[in-house]
């Protein structure tokens, strides 16, 4: 049966014209942590002869909640907010929407996205739906492993980290005018953590979004093979009870949005063939 899940799976993305975007970072020991948290460490449990003939492997790791491809919680701004497994699983998951900063940040390490970055992107684009997970791409992952090109600094200074981030009134608008869900970007953090050359004095998107129960996600990688739109973000992290943030598997499941009529006959046949085949507890299909 399994095999025959895995089958439709690769028909339903064929059919829909469909792509997997793996937008995550390997997280390792010496994995970028946000200031002040822990490095991932694994250490080996067992490994050897779990049965006669039978190898078997087993570890035990520890890790930060905030470094790495991570998603904050809201309790991560807000006292006594929600914890990351109490978020339901539809807030980890979005009609994803990407908007391509990277030019500019190529020229100003410090580069804010301003409101009128959005709008250019509707123009072009059509309105942000609502519920919508917006990712800015500003062309940044493939520094990440280089502490001086991510963040301009080895040190644990909020005040020399400087990395391109997202405007307040970008992401006042996207909350209030667009109610998106999650907003993510390919750096550090979506708030600059520096402001001329002193510690920034709030972080206006993290103390925005988190009570209202919005999610962010940071160091995203691969943002840049996203389409501005047509395809579906997903970030969901382990339920760590309590947890602040976790590591995510971030990844996109694109779809042609061209391709209309044909698009939902398609995805009305991945329902019925997933229905019989998987006896209609299984859906594959990315637009479900
Ligand atoms: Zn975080």
């Amino acid at each position: 049966m399994y095999g025959m899940k895995v089958g439709l799976l690769t028909l339903c993305l064929v059919v829909l014209d469909a792509r997997v975007i793996d937008l995550s970072h390997r997280h390792g020991p010496l994995t970028l942590m946000s200031p002040g948290q822990p490095h991932y460490n694994r250490s080996l449990v067992s490994r050897g002869e779990y049965l006669p003939g039978v190898f078997a492997e087993n570890g035990r790791y520890e890790s930060g909640e905030h470094g790495g491809t991570h998603m904050d919680a809201p309790v991560h701004f807000v006292m006594d907010g929600q914890t990351l497994d109490d978020v339901p699983i539809e807030n980890t998951i979005g009609e994803g929407v990407m908007i391509d900063c990277s030019r500019e940040a190529s020229l100003n390490n410090s580069y804010m996205a301003p409101l009128d970055k959005v709008l250019e992107w509707e123009k072009q684009h059509g309105e942000i739906p609502p519920e919508a997970a917006v990712i800015f791409n500003f062309g940044w992952s493939w520094r990440f492993n280089n502490s001086r090109l991510y963040i301009n600094t080895e040190s644990q200074l909020l005040r020399e980290m400087v990395f391109p981030s997202i405007s307040e009134a970008a992401g006042r608008f996207l909350l209030e005018q667009r109610h998106v869900k999650m907003i993510a970007s390919d750096t550090l953090s979506p708030d600059p953590l520096s402001e001329g050359g002193q510690n920034a004095r709030s972080l206006p998107i993290h103390q925005t979004y988190l009570p209202r129960g919005k999610l962010i996600v940071e160091n995203l990688r691969g943002t840049e093979e996203l389409p501005p739109r047509g395809f579906r973000f997903h970030a969901a992290p382990v339920r760590y009870a309590d947890a602040s943030g976790a590591q995510v598997r971030a990844y996109a499941i694109t779809y042609d949005m061209s391709s209309g009529a044909w698009c939902c006959v398609a995805h009305f046949l991945c329902v019925i063939l997933c229905s019989v085949v998987c006896s209609g507890t299984f859906s594959v299909c990315p637009l479900v």
